[in-house]
């Protein structure tokens, strides 16, 4: 999200100076470095839809963004994603509105879905659907080196430091304080700090309810390989994928075990319990998968309403913030990156309006509603 709203500051023609302050320039804690780098078009708002086509436009002509070495690897190989019988009318009316704006999603029943994906069992499943175009999986490493190259190159400085805390003078952001002991002074702050972002405002009396939570991907090594399989969601709650040679998957923890987990990336193990045999009754030939390893990255989760926020705060009016994706922040950080550009260089959002992801919905607790979160 940082470089992508300072990069793309720089496009839009920001002259001044752009400094992106990061505490880790390994990443290695990093939500974009630990997520499944995925990208969907199936989302049940339109802003949400339309920052996936735009990330889609430009996974797809990557060279033409970055340069002929850029490489991110972009499996347009779509999500299929399963509905039980019960949710059939509001699965086809999900894929109707998504169509409508431009996400080219296809509704199959059961008999279509086993003649389009063999090796997978439908049983109890009522309908799927799946994106053929504009949805699949990249690599969000490559990405963001890519963007952060592409930053570099138009004069963005970076600063490997950790922002201790946010100055302010009557309304207004005047700078921030590093770990260092310099002061940053700026006209604009971005808050882009993921899963640390509502720790990062609290002192300033700015309630945002962006916390860290746990997730884990497990990775397999497979002996065979299911041509065309797609990003799965099965409704069960599982998911999976292939990567390279093999898989990858998930599912989110039972929210008894899903305390926030500031400092914590210990797997949850213990899910595998649970996963196992679901993926082996959805795809009996996956119980022939070998666990290789597992790791956690923390979804930076907007307990409000599981969507990203973007724009002025409406008392520090040149703290602007892009944060708080809650799992699909890689996919939409080209979006939010033009857009938190428009917003300071031109006043407004141009080209996708941003509004509905505005301060104003957290301020007065008004959800953006949701209904495809994972
Ligand atoms: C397991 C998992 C799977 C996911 N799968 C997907 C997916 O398939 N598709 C998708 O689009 N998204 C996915 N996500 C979500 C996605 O990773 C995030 O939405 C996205 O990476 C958020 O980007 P960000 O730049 O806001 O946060 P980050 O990538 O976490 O970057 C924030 C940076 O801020 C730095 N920072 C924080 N505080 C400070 C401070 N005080 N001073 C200096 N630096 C600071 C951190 O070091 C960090 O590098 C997944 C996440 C996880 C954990």
């Amino acid at each position: 999200m940082g470089s992508f709203c300072a990069w793309s500051l720089r496009t839009a023609g920001f002259a001044g100076p752009i400094a992106v302050v990061e505490q880790d320039a390994t990443y290695q804690y990093s939500s974009t470095a630990l997520s499944a780098a995925s990208i969907r078009t199936q989302f049940g708002t339109p802003v949400n839809i339309q920052m996936s086509l735009f990330g889609a436009d430009m996974f797809r002509h990557i060279k033409a963004t970055f340069g002929d070495e850029a490489d991110i690897g972009f499996q347009e190989k779509g999500y299929l994603i399963l509905g039980g019988a019960d949710q059939v009318a509001e699965r086809v009316a999900a894929a109707e509105m998504q169509r409508a704006h431009g996400a080219d999603i296809r509704i199959l029943d059961p008999d279509e879905l086993g003649t389009r994906f063999p090796g997978i069992s439908f049983d109890g499943v009522g309908i799927g659907t799946f994106g053929a175009q504009h949805e699949g999986w990249f690599d969000a490493w490559s990405l963001l080196s890519n963007v952060r190259r592409a930053a570099r190159q138009g004069g963005v400085s970076y600063v490997e430091a950790t922002v201790e805390s946010i100055e302010t003078n009557d309304a207004k952001v005047t700078g921030v304080r590093l770990s260092n002991g310099e002061v940053v002074s700026c006209d604009f702050c971005i808050l882009a700090a993921g899963a640390w972002s509502g720790r990062l405002v609290a002192p300033l009396g700015v309630a945002l309810p962006v916390v860290p939570k746990k997730r884990t991907v497990f990775a397999f090594k497979s002996p065979f390989k299911l041509e065309g399989f797609p990003m799965l969601f099965d409704s069960s709650g599982i998911w999976v994928r292939p990567e390279g040679e093999g898989y990858i998957g998930g599912m989110q923890p039972p929210a008894e075990s899903d305390a926030d987990a500031y400092g914590d990336f210990e797997p949850h193990h213990d899910l595998m319990e649970s996963y196992w045999p679901l993926l082996a009754t959805r795809i009996p030939a996956m119980e022939a998968l070998r666990l290789h390893r597992a790791w956690a990255g923390h979804y930076e989760v907007n307990t409000l309403d599981h969507n990203g926020v973007v724009g002025a705060h409406d008392e520090l009016t040149n703290l602007i913030f892009a944060t708080g994706f809650s799992g699909h922040g890689v996919m939409h950080a080209p979006a939010v990156g033009r857009g938190v550009a428009e917003l300071i260089t031109s006043g407004g959002f141009q080209s996708i309006d941003l509004t509905p992801l505005g301060w104003e919905r957290i301020r007065t607790s008004t959800p953006m509603v949701e209904s495809i979160v994972y």
